[in-house]
């Protein structure tokens, strides 16, 4: 994708819908996709590495980014603080690099507002009721925890009208497929 015009994709929707597993389909398939590694104060899940899945701060230091003006958005997420560093944008728009962030709604919000630019994409799925089945299947959040995102699914749904882009992720190839015509028209100018 190079020689064209960098573009940022906000890729947003509820918790178990299947953002993190379309966006690495997307990045195979679109190899030349940066993927903006986004600052949080959770703990990270077994397997989770820091400065590859998250950059894992302490609430101080997610203070500090904050006071420092480090942040293009952040949100409070289900007791935790999520945000994306100006410098991970930055980095990945001077390459030229067109770049993925995989963030949540309140942050899709501010991104628009920052970035009139950026396409914004919401991962709807084919009904409510699978999000439970695919936060448990995941295996990786406890009862509590995959309540309280649910919680927030809730609200967050009512919001995909705002996007420009809503694309439902039943047949996961389907979805995949969508989604990567969706980046290519976007980058290409077409
Ligand atoms: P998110 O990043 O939105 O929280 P994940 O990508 O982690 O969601 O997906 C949640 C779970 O659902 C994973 O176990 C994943 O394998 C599964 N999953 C993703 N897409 C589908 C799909 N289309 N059909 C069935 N299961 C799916
Ligand atoms: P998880 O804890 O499952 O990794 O992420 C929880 C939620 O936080 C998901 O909806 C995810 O998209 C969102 N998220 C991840 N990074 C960011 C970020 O940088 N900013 C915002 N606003 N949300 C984020």
């Amino acid at each position: 994708m190079s020689g064209e015009e960098a573009k940022v994709f906000v890729i947003t929707g509820p918790s178990g819908v299947g953002k993190g597993t379309l966006i690495k389909m997307l990045r195979e398939r679109v190899p030349d996709l940066a993927l903006s590694v986004s600052a949080t104060t959770r703990q990270p899940r077994e397997g989770e590495e820091d400065g590859v899945d998250y950059h894992f701060l302490t609430e101080d230091q997610f203070q500090e980014r904050i006071a420092a003006k480090d942040f293009l958005e952040f949100a409070s997420y289900s007791g935790n603080h999520y945000g994306t560093l100006n410098s991970e944008l930055d980095r990945c728009l001077a390459k030229g690099r067109s770049v993925v962030l995989e963030i949540e709604v309140q942050g899709a919000t501010q991104v628009r507002a920052a970035r009139p630019d950026s396409v914004q994409i919401f991962i709807a799925p084919p009904d409510p009721a699978v999000l439970r089945e695919r936060l448990t299947g995941r295996g990786t959040d406890s009862a509590e925890a995959i309540d309280k995102r649910l919680k927030v699914a809730e609200q967050e749904l009512g919001a995909q009208d705002d996007f420009d882009h809503r694309v439902v992720n039943d047949d996961l190839e389907a979805a995949a497929n969508e989604l990567e015509s969706i980046v290519r028209s976007s980058v290409g100018g077409s």
